[in-house]
């Protein structure tokens, strides 16, 4: 169900399902959006501080009258203020605009060469110090993965990545799953192309769903936490409608197949400015 979980290597449970909202305006739209989600039944919002939006999603939160204990609120570390005590700053700036005392998840956002060591300290210490329930990183590769896990204490929690039948990247994910990494797919819809493929069209045809209901089920049945984005209520609803069926094997399979390494977002092996 919506409330539904996996278990992070530090015990905490993180909802499988949440609310993307890139490109979601800050105000009345993302707040409208996150109170929308939270009333039918949404238990986790992703942010970030490049968004700009996340006062209008402190708003939705506290519009919605669930209690804050019960949302699992996620907000990332943005590439200009990479470093240790800038990394600091910018929890503490990004908490005083949402206008709460804890995230359930921080996230370095994009590895930036250089510094992302740096920066992990700093998710460490906020980690021990600060409240953050769990801790993680975006964008990492393998490669980054290998290179931060030399020098940190705390293995990320997580790993937010783009992730969709034209890009499964299964070698990641299975590092990420011998190290106790949670997967986590962004842009799950493909930004919205995924709406344009004649098998996702036979498959909600086969399964009476649609086609976001057919790409979201099998991010959940991966093991892969899931977060697409809407800012309409009728979508945000419909989205979620992903528990009342199940794909065949066969057909999770057929959608690992149509695999072909393509990127709709940055490549992280060169996106660290
Ligand atoms: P997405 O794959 O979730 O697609 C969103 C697009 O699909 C929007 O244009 C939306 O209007 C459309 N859409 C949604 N539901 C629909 C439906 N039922 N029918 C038709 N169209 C529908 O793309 P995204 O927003 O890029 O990714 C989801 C979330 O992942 C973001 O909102 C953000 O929170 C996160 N994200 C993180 C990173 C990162 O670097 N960590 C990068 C991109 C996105």
């Amino acid at each position: 169900d919506l409330k539904g979980t996996f278990t992070l290597h530090n015990g905490v449970e993180m909802p499988y399902f949440g609310l993307g909202v890139y490109l979601s305006k800050d105000g009345k739209e993302v707040a409208n959006a996150v109170k929308w989600a939270l009333e039918d039944g949404y238990r986790h919002i992703d942010t970030a501080s490049i968004y700009k939006n996340e006062e209008g999603v402190g708003q939705g939160i506290k519009e919605s009258g669930v209690d804050r204990k019960d949302i699992f609120v996620v907000s990332k570390v943005w590439n200009s203020d990479q470093g240790y005590e800038s990394t600091i700053k910018a929890y503490k700036s990004s908490l005083k605009r949402l206008d709460l005392d804890y995230l359930d998840l921080y996230l370095v956002h994009w590895p930036v060469k250089g510094k992302y060591k740096e920066t992990w300290r700093a998710m460490e210490y906020l980690y021990k110090h600060k409240g953050v329930r769990a801790i993680g990183v975006s964008n990492f590769m393998q490669h980054h993965l290998e290179d931060l896990m030399t020098s940190s204490e705390i293995v990320p929690m997580v790993n937010q990545m783009e992730f969709h039948p034209y890009l499964v990247q299964q070698d990641l994910i299975d590092f990420c799953n011998k190290n106790t990494i949670q997967y986590e797919a962004w842009s799950p819809l493909m930004q919205g192309n995924i709406f344009e493929l004649d098998i996702m069209k036979d498959l909600a045809a086969k399964y009476n769903k649609t086609i976001a209901q057919i790409v979201l089920r099998w991010d959940l049945q991966k093991g892969v936490v899931t977060i697409p984005k809407s800012a309409k209520k009728e979508r945000i609803r419909a989205n979620a409608d992903i528990f009342d069926f199940e794909l065949a094997a066969t057909d999770v399979k057929k959608l690992e197949q149509l695999d072909r390494g393509k990127r709709f977002g940055p490549d992280p092996n060169n996106f660290d400015f």
